[in-house]
């Protein structure tokens, strides 16, 4: 069951949409996809993204 999640930004009062963005992290760069409003380019950080992908790239590196 996918539950569809509608951000608002606080700012503009319209809807953020899905877009593919290029992270850099800790030296490592890799794509995820965010909220991010239409209007001011803000973007919502998920907790998914910061638990997912930002602890992969801290494991990779305590692995060397
Ligand atoms: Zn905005």
């Amino acid at each position: 069951m996918e539950k569809k999640q509608k951000l608002i930004c606080d700012r503009c009062k319209v809807e953020m949409v899905d877009k593919e963005v290029q992270f850099s992290y800790l030296g490592k760069s890799f794509r995820h996809k965010v909220k991010r409003c239409p209007e001011c380019g803000q973007v919502y950080i998920s907790e998914e993204l910061v638990k997912g992908r930002m602890s992969q790239v801290e494991k990779m590196l305590e692995d060397k």
